[in-house]
């Protein structure tokens, strides 16, 4: 069984009091079942990187895991504004989302790039959550698996199986996120069986046991029947994150 996996992408919202008051009542309701919930699922959050230590200090103790929403490739240097991976590891993060289609489409990060970071990653022990998806015209115009499967491959290129196997994929319509319009079960699924089939191809077995997580305007109404298709592992949520009530539904989706 793959576990599923809930993640929070925070983006760039709350200060680190904020960011504390939401994991407090996120944690009132979510601490009443912790123990069952962690059978068959993980739950991430990736605050700002401001954010980080507070969010750190109030998850102590909790079963919910502390992510990152970036980081650059390099241990350190002349990089003005930017983060490394033994920073993020000081501070107790154990997840990092790399290539999120913001930080292609706004920063221009290829997928080169990307995957020097997602390898940087992978070096000091973070599990990367990788994003892949198409933009609207991209869709509109037939080239959603080469587009995917492109991102999908250059983002792994020069990995082994066993390194890859320490990927969570995330599928990500550009289209679809923070729009309110959600690829559907079916359309989500269809990319989500491409990808492993391409995981297959480059690391055999090891395909099945990762996951890949849906992202894109997922909120408590929708949840359950993206999660109820065989190759959606959980989901990537933005907007519905930051409403500790809704995040928590979502945690507790049900596939059947
Ligand atoms: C995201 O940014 O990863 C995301 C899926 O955002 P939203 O849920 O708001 O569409």
């Amino acid at each position: 069984m793959r576990k599923k996996i809930f993640a929070a992408n925070w983006k760039m919202n709350l200060t680190p009091l904020a960011a504390r008051a939401l994991i407090a009542t996120l944690r009132a309701d979510l601490d009443r079942d912790a123990g069952a919930l962690a059978r068959d699922r993980e739950v991430i959050v990736a605050p700002p990187f401001i954010a980080i230590p507070a969010v750190a200090q109030a998850l102590a103790g909790s079963t919910i895991e502390l992510g990152a929403q970036n980081m650059h490739f390099e241990d350190s240097g002349a990089f003005t504004g930017e983060v490394s991976a033994p920073m993020l590891k000081a501070c107790g993060v154990r997840h990092v989302i790399l290539g999120h289609s913001e930080r292609r489409r706004i920063f221009a990060e290829s997928d080169e790039f990307i995957n020097k970071k997602v390898k940087t990653a992978l070096k000091h022990g973070l599990a990367p959550i990788l994003c892949v998806g198409e933009t609207l015209e991209e869709r509109d115009a037939g080239s959603t698996l080469e587009v995917v499967l492109g991102q999908l491959n250059r983002g792994l290129d020069g990995l082994e199986s066993a390194q890859i196997a320490k990927i969570t994929l995330a599928y990500e319509p550009v289209w679809a996120i923070g729009t309110g319009r959600n690829a559907t079960p079916e359309q989500a699924q269809s990319v989500h069986g491409a990808i492993r089939g391409a995981l297959e191809e480059r690391a055999g077995e090891v395909a099945h046991a990762m996951r890949i997580l849906y992202g894109g305007s997922v909120t408590p109404d929708n949840v359950d029947s993206l999660i109820a298709k065989p190759d959606i592992d959980g989901a990537l949520v933005g907007g519905a994150s930051l409403k500790a009530d809704a995040f928590a539904r979502i945690v507790r989706a049900r596939a059947d």
